[in-house]
């Protein structure tokens, strides 16, 4: 058994994630989790909404995951968000074209369907299940259709993205930031792509969640006022040049905004902060890089991406999270499908002085002549632009009729006028995360396997900040005397907002064990020293030390640990040695 299959095994074993629908035969690419990995999945979005929504100030929003068409038209999804489909022609099996010739072609992204068809030719590449001759390459676009009401009349579709909703909402977002960018909103929440062949468990669904930000800036200045507190982080930028060796470059943020690796400051900013978060919920560093999208892979509009790629067991580089420049594409391409208007006004530093031509009409003229409608006459005259008026005769309408008028009777004089800004358009910075995909990515990280005491232990090494369960409970022996302060230590925690299991049964070497393997960080001993001397035990799953305490110090010391703070476990004399002691 790789370790693939070992946490997919330990994951439906103890209640992290399973296939969905096993009592009804299933279907691929739905996937439930349990009660221990829905709290990893939960507390992994709660660490990204402390980097994102607290520390960067953007704004959860919620929008339906339900769209209707004009969004799919505008976004390019109706028209473009497909894969290339193969089957084969003897057990219809179907597959991802691009897939198929991943060894042949590290990215096949920028090849066409003939292309690709090519190389399943030239390769006699053949039906991974039975061997078979592969069909013709064609598209097979990704979303999931239904309908809005009764009546066949409205065609909806489940949305393949959180970030049309950000997109769609850029108005009402607009005025609730008071009207000046830049500013962000983000969502987490389900999204919804028909994929071709999901076998990978959680990291192919065909419902899955993502936390997606759009981050609306001003064109003119793409430097970030916060660069400065991550210039210096140092980290594994696998840069279009450095594809081409095949070897990822360890640079400093300053050194690749620098060196224009990374196209400007505020890309590179959010990158940084996506790698923290990574780091923060336990993503190992050196299983992480973050890889430039090739200019023929990039999408045309874009002005930068970076993909944060894991190596995973089994599975090899896997993409996580995208941060792209999608520049005006989206705003732009929504504006001129609903004909609204999606522009800032924005405020130049100091009003900018221009000389400008501008209409004199000869109001001693018009005025016999056009009587009470001459200031009519005058102000349709001014409406006009210099170049209209320049031909042989002008007409004007006033009170809607044509009126001619002579051209003798206009003169132009130059005026200084003060502009104090533009509409822009502004641009989108994107940071895309797949949950279900770090979810994953993190117990493959965080998995080992050691043998202590001559017995097999599995560890998940779970930082505190996404653990499931934070401590568990044990008491020596299922007794009354020893169950009764057990409860109340339970309770205690509990109140103070502390995540408990309590567990009774097995020798309590087995039940370290089983708190290991689902990545409880601190186990508590209540034993008969409780009673007699009013002392607890904590035990560390990383180290297997044993410190005793004074029972009253119990939450005080947990909140400090469980807060990353070990002075305690380092200073504290293990009452036991280590391993020897956990039978
Ligand atoms: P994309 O819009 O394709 O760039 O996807 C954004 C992120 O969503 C990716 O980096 C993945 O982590 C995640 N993702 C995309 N498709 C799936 C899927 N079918 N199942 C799970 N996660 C996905």
């Amino acid at each position: 058994m790789d370790n693939y299959e070992k946490i997919t095994e330990l994951g439906r074993r103890r209640g992290f994630m399973w296939p969905a629908f096993e009592l009804y035969g299933g279907a691929a690419g739905f996937y439930d989790y349990g009660p221990l990995g829905a709290t990893l999945k939960r507390r992994i979005e709660d660490t990204w909404r402390q980097f994102f929504v607290i520390q960067e100030g953007f704004a959860e929003i919620e929008a339906p995951t339900i769209g209707v068409e004009g969004i799919f038209q505008a976004s390019g999804h109706l028209s473009g968000f497909s894969d290339p489909l193969t089957g084969c022609k003897e057990c219809k099996e179907v597959y991802r074209a691009d897939h198929l010739i991943k060894h042949i072609i590290e990215v096949p992204d920028a090849l066409s369907n003939e292309e690709i068809y090519k190389v399943i030719q030239e390769n006699e590449v053949a039906c991974p299940e039975c061997g078979g001759e592969l069909s013709e390459v064609y598209e097979f676009n990704l979303m999931f259709k239904t309908m809005i009401g009764p009546g066949n009349k409205t065609q909806g579709y489940l949305r393949p993205e959180t970030a049309q909703g950000m997109f769609i909402n850029f108005p009402r977002l607009l005025r609730y930031f008071r009207d000046s960018l830049p500013f962000a909103a983000v969502q987490i929440g389900k999204s919804y792509r028909n994929e071709i062949s999901p076998r990978q468990g959680v990291i192919r669904l065909r419902e899955f969640t993502q936390a997606e930000a759009e981050i609306f800036i001003d064109p003119r200045d793409k430097t970030h006022p916060k660069f400065d507190q991550v210039k210096d982080i140092s980290m594994k930028f696998y840069s279009q040049a450095a594809q081409e060796k095949g070897e990822p470059e360890e640079m400093t943020f300053g050194e690749a905004v620098g060196r224009g690796i990374v196209a400007h400051q505020t890309l590179a900013y959010y990158v940084a902060r996506t790698y923290q978060f990574l780091l923060a919920v336990g993503v190992s560093p050196e299983r992480l890089r973050f890889r430039q999208h090739k200019s023929d892979e990039m999408a045309h509009y874009a002005a930068d991406c970076w993909d944060a790629e894991v190596l995973l067991d089994h599975l090899g580089w896997i993409e996580i999270v995208g941060v792209a420049d999608r520049t005006d594409y989206d705003l732009k391409a929504h504006a001129a499908q609903s004909k609204v208007s999606l522009t800032v006004f924005v405020h130049y530093d100091q009003p900018v002085k221009r000389k400008k031509l501008v209409v004199k009409p000869d109001m001693k003229a018009l005025g016999p002549r056009f009587k009470g409608q001459a200031k009519t006459v005058a102000e349709a005259l001014k409406a006009m632009s210099v170049e209209d008026l320049k031909g042989d005769k002008i007409i004007v309408q006033v009170g809607g009729e044509p009126v001619e008028i002579d051209p003798s009777l206009v003169s132009y004089e130059t005026v200084v006028e003060e502009i104090r800004g533009e509409e822009i358009v502004p641009h989108v910075i994107e940071p895309s995360f797949g949950i279900d995909r770090i979810v994953y990515t993190v117990m493959d990280h965080s998995f080992y396997e050691d043998v202590v005491d001559g017995e097999p232990r599995s560890v998940l090494k779970f930082n505190s900040k996404v653990a499931p369960v934070d401590v568990a409970i044990l008491p020596l022996m299922d007794r009354d005397v020893l169950v009764k302060p057990s409860k109340a230590v339970l309770d205690g925690l509990r109140s103070r907002g502390i995540r408990v299991d309590y567990d009774t049964s097995g020798s309590i070497g087995r039940r370290y064990r089983r708190n290991d393997e689902v990545g409880t960080p601190y186990c508590v001993t209540i034993d008969y020293e409780t009673l007699e001397q009013g002392t607890v035990t904590i035990r560390d799953r990383d180290s297997m030390k044993q410190v005793k305490l004074d029972a009253q110090r119990l939450i005080g010391v947990l909140e400090e640990l469980l807060a990353g703070d070990r002075k305690f476990l380092d200073a504290g004399v293990p009452v036991v040695a280590l391993a020897a002691k956990e039978q």
